[in-house]
């Protein structure tokens, strides 16, 4: 039952973090207007079954006006809101609660913010920290998230021979940090990675959508379009079985999206679109796998920004 809604309120970041998901940077497009975030969220209201409007991006304070009037409307709806930030507006604790007091007022319950070098380098002490203390202050909830970066550890894994090298930290290699940070890192064979880690394809608690209409399980992997027809009809459309990418990460993770797909040549190789001989993680082989399907289901596989077209 879908209980979340996680509204992508912009692709712009002023970050381009190395480990990003999305590909986020000063220069990606898509941003909500506020007349399209009062449409979706008149969408998830007519689901019934929505309880919480998460609202991240990109980076969501660089639209604040945007997103204080969707704080607003969501919260007459009757929804608990939330809001996943940087920080990197919080100079300090008393002028963060000056950003903060009005999202109050509005109807914020929630702040949770990115506390970790890859947002905020070496500064101490970190705006997130001001951010987080503000929030205190003010009586919100508020957590910190923290992505540690790679580090090769020797453990016994699952499925693992034991005392062979793995990758330990918190990062999940899709999207930017495929590029970025799978250099050097120890590589697992293709037919290792036979479930996702993460989501749930048969009754998916959350989605996230996009300004673009586009309704992800996972980032990058669409179930439909918002702009097209209502939450409603795409929920209720949805059977995970017959989908063409959610189908097979269901029945054997990624492993098996390969196979299924005929990308499994040659020991998981498919020189053509660069596949390696091994995969740091499941979302590693999960993302290059969906990157060389993209011609074939750009319905699917979508938006551009998600695969750093
Ligand atoms: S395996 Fe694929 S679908 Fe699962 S969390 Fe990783 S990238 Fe997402």
């Amino acid at each position: 039952m879908l209980t979340g809604v996680h509204i992508l309120l912009s692709y712009t970041c002023l970050y381009q973090c190395d480990h990003c998901f999305l590909h986020c940077s000063p220069g990606s497009q898509g941003t909500f207007t506020l007349a399209q975030l009062t449409r979706l969220l008149d969408q998830a209201a007519e689901l019934t079954t929505v309880r919480r409007i998460s609202i991240e991006g990109g980076e969501p304070f660089l639209f604040y006006p945007t997103m204080l009037r969707g704080i607003e409307y969501a919260h007459k709806l009757g929804f608990e809101v939330e809001v996943i930030s940087n920080g990197y507006w919080a100079q300090d604790s008393e002028d963060a609660k000056v950003w903060l007091e009005p999202l109050v007022q509005a109807g914020l319950t929630i702040l949770n913010v990115s506390d970790d070098e890859f947002h905020h380098g070496d500064a101490t002490p970190s705006p997130a920290k001001a951010a987080l203390q503000a929030a205190q202050e003010l009586q919100m909830q508020n957590h910190a998230f923290r992505i540690d970066p790679p580090c090769v550890t020797e453990a016994s894994a699952q499925g693992r021979e034991k005392g062979a090298p793995i990758v330990g930290g918190d990062v999940r290699f899709r999207g930017r940090a495929v590029d970025k940070l799978t250099g050097g890192l120890p590589l697992t064979d293709w037919q290792s990675f036979g479930q996702c880690p993460d989501e749930d394809f048969a009754a998916p608690g959350r989605v996230h959508i996009d300004a673009l209409g586009f309704v992800h399980l996972c980032q990058g992997i669409c179930i439909g379009n918002v702009w097209e027809r209502p939450l409603t009809e795409i929920m209720a459309a949805y059977v995970p079985e017959e989908h063409p990418i959610c189908g097979p990460l269901l029945r054997g993770g990624p492993a098996a999206l390969a196979q299924e797909h005929g990308l499994d040549r040659e020991h998981g190789l498919d020189r053509e679109h660069g596949f390696a001989q091994g995969y740091v993680d499941a979302c590693h082989l999960c993302y290059l796998t969906r990157k060389a399907l993209r011609a074939s289901f750009p319905e699917q596989l979508a938006p551009p920004q998600t695969y750093g077209e």
